[in-house]
């Protein structure tokens, strides 16, 4: 028996903003090295740029491995296995025949689309359609041409060096090129919409760094363990590491609370994080923060308290989900693999030492005044700063994750 058609290539293709203006060389290095990067584990493969396109050469490396490498990487748009076949006829109608039974699953309609690059192809345009398309025919009877509004089209491209024959295409991450906005840091919880508003800002081409908060000791190790964890997934779509700074927030949450306990405290706590982000990301040369709020979802996410604590630091804060659903913000964490992470429980620091009832229309002028009675207030805050313990965290070990057991 033939052993199972394998794609030789991927063909990876650029977002159509990424095409235009003068950023273009920027960008497509960028994404090239970022490529390089995630296929680092297969060392097999082989980045190759021709005829103005880049293909990932598989040489054996299991194509939906590298599809889903390929799939985190900002700036691309689109991928597709490639089969290819030498430039002759018949071996191209075999190809076409093989590529098809292995792709088109049920009875529908195709189209065959030939491109003629190479302009000493015995066959035109119009002829090679014909040929391959018959050959299609006598060898799958359950398709049928549609040239119209084909449910799939076999796409045949015929190059000197040989013929390329696709079909699938698949999404990819889309965006900008990682980096190529600059640098913003990330205010990490373990909820579900931080982790998607970082992949969003990244998606952007924003390079993040992140910044924990926990309340060690009142807030335990596994809780800790878990914002690793997130971090991890987020620093696969990152270049491979991202910086993640965990502050101990404990002596400014103890010292605000022993001064303060009414109904502004969260306000207040916010505001006091927002400043320490801000002092790190001074520090890191970051231009904004980035935090998972979204407008009304709760006390703390009301547009008056968005401004009350927004107030507190100079950096602008870039809000990627301020707009959007639950719902959507829920199927982003599924798709980049955050949810279950984000979903288990743990203890947060905001929600120790809690008032009863966080106002929902905290006034900017009492808080200024409860926070010029805490005359201790900078020096905790620049303390947590200058405390923060800094890790660098990877994408975990593909072989552990996808093992048996
Ligand atoms: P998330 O799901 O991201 O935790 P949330 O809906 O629970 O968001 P809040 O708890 O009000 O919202 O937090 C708003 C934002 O403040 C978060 O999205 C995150 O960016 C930041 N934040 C909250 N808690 C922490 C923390 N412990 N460490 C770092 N950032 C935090
Ligand atoms: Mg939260």
């Amino acid at each position: 028996m033939m052993s199972p058609l394998k794609p030789d290539l991927l063909l990876v293709r650029f977002g159509e903003m990424m095409l235009k203006g003068k950023n273009r060389s920027r960008f497509e290095k960028k994404v090239v090295s970022q490529l390089r990067g995630v296929l680092a584990p297969f060392s097999q493969v082989k980045l190759v740029t021709e005829y103005g396109r880049v293909y990932i050469r598989l040489s054996d490396a299991p194509a939906e491995d590298v599809g889903k490498a390929v799939s985190k990487v900002f700036g691309i748009e689109t991928y597709s296995p490639v089969y290819t076949a030498p430039s002759d006829s018949e071996a191209i109608q075999a190809v076409a025949v093989a590529l098809m039974k292995k792709v088109v699953k049920r009875p529908q309609t195709f189209k065959v689309e030939v491109k003629r690059v190479d302009k000493s192809f015995p066959f035109d345009t119009l002829e090679m359609n014909r040929i391959v398309g018959g050959a299609v025919l006598r060898a799958c009877p359950e398709l049928s041409v549609d040239v119209r509004s084909p449910e799939t089209t076999l796409r045949v491209e015929l190059r000197e060096k040989g013929a390329l024959l696709f079909v699938e295409t698949f999404e990819g991450a889309g965006g900008y090129p990682l980096g190529t906005n600059g640098k913003a840091v990330l205010l990490l919880s373990g909820g579900i919409d931080s982790p998607v508003a970082g992949w969003q800002a990244m998606r952007r081409g924003l390079e993040l760094e992140a910044v924990h908060f926990h309340s060690f000791p009142y807030t335990s190790e596994r809780a800790k363990e878990k914002v690793i964890e997130l971090a991890r997934k987020l620093s696969a779509y990152s270049g491979g590491s991202i910086k993640l700074h965990l502050v101990s927030f404990t002596e400014v949450q103890t010292s605000i609370y022993a001064a303060y306990k009414d109904n502004l405290l969260v306000t207040i706590l916010r505001r006091a994080m927002y400043r320490i982000a801000e002092t790190i990301a001074e520090r890191e040369k970051a231009l904004a923060l980035v935090t998972g709020e979204s407008l009304g979802q709760v006390a703390s996410q009301t547009l008056p308290s968005l401004n009350a604590i927004g107030r507190a630091v100079s950096l602008p804060v870039l809000q990627p989900l301020i707009a959007t659903d639950k719902k959507e913000i829920i199927r982003m964490a599924e798709q980049i693999d955050t949810y279950t992470l984000s979903i288990q429980p743990y203890e947060d620091c905001c929600t120790l030492f809690l008032p009863p009832s966080p106002s929902t229309n905290p006034n900017l002028r009492v808080i200024e005044a409860i926070e010029r009675g805490l005359p201790q207030l900078d020096e905790w805050i620049l303390r947590a700063a200058q405390e923060a313990e800094t890790v660098v965290v990877t994408p975990e070990d593909q072989a552990e994750e996808d093992a048996y057991f």
